[in-house]
């Protein structure tokens, strides 16, 4: 059975008053959810004890991106050991922000991931085309190469500890959302490149990520191979976040 998960990002956002408040609406709510929904945090990495201590079990805590060793001389980085150590369990890897901006490859994506899965904490590995891409009809083939680059290197008793996140670079933080069908399609596909690679894809959970608000967070959550969301934006806001979350349909 997949996990059903709705995790958000807060980038380079937030505060420890917004920890405070947030959270705690957030983890009153999360008891009430019966649709059995793992909610997840990914607070800047100064924040996770804040977050850790208010969100008081109701909610699971991430970390938005770790260094490609576990400890040295390395200033500025966190380790994914450090991670676990701080009470996390979920690590994101290749936000497509990482790839562009500070130049992360599939390589050191896979790097990453190995290192993650080897604390023992969970690995949400980001993978998504960019607009130019998908115009030129490369999408599919663009995402299944950085699936499977980017997860080359986990071995057959880690893929419990893998979660993909679909992410249109197109779709992040400009209101623009995939379309359910295309969203569901590019879902399917990655769910066959798993199989090719000789992964339990049916296991695997798939969120999908880019402008996902409450109002298109259902007809998305509906659709059969994704698994839930990755929520940039819209988690940042208590209530909106809570609404995303009891989107997803109890049965599925
Ligand atoms: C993200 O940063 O992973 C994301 C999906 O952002 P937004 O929801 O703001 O598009």
């Amino acid at each position: 059975m997949r996990r059903k998960i709705v995790a958000g990002n807060w980038k380079m956002n937030g505060s420890k008053d917004l920890s405070e408040k947030l959270v705690g609406y957030v983890q009153a709510e999360a008891g009430s959810l019966d649709n059995g929904v793992e909610v997840v945090i990914i607070p800047p990495a100064i924040y996770i004890r804040d977050v850790l201590r208010q969100a008081e079990g109701a909610v699971s805590v991430g970390v938005q991106n770790v260094g490609q060793w576990q400890s040295g001389a390395y200033t500025g980085e966190i380790s994914s050991e450090m991670a676990k150590d701080a009470g996390c369990d979920y690590v994101l890897v290749g936000h497509s922000e990482r790839r562009q901006i500070f130049g992360e490859t599939d390589e050191l994506v896979a790097e990453k991931v190995a290192l993650v899965v080897a604390s023992g904490l969970t690995a949400i590995v980001c993978v998504g085309e960019t607009l130019e891409e998908r115009e030129s009809g490369l999408a599919e083939s663009v995402v299944a190469s950085q699936v499977r680059l980017g997860l080359s290197a986990v071995s057959p008793g880690d893929w419990k500890n893998i979660v993909l996140a679909y992410e249109p670079v197109w779709a992040i933080g400009t209101g623009k959302t995939a379309t359910a069908e295309d969203a569901q399609a590019m879902h399917a596909s990655i769910r066959s490149v798993l199989k090719e690679m000789g992964a339990p894809a049916e296991e695997i959970s798939l969120l999908y990520g880019g402008s996902v608000k409450a109002d298109n967070a259902a007809a998305l959550f509906s659709e059969s191979d994704i698994d839930g969301g990755l929520i940039g934006g819209a988690s940042l806001d208590a209530k909106e976040f809570i609404s995303i979350c009891r989107y997803f349909p109890a049965s599925s």
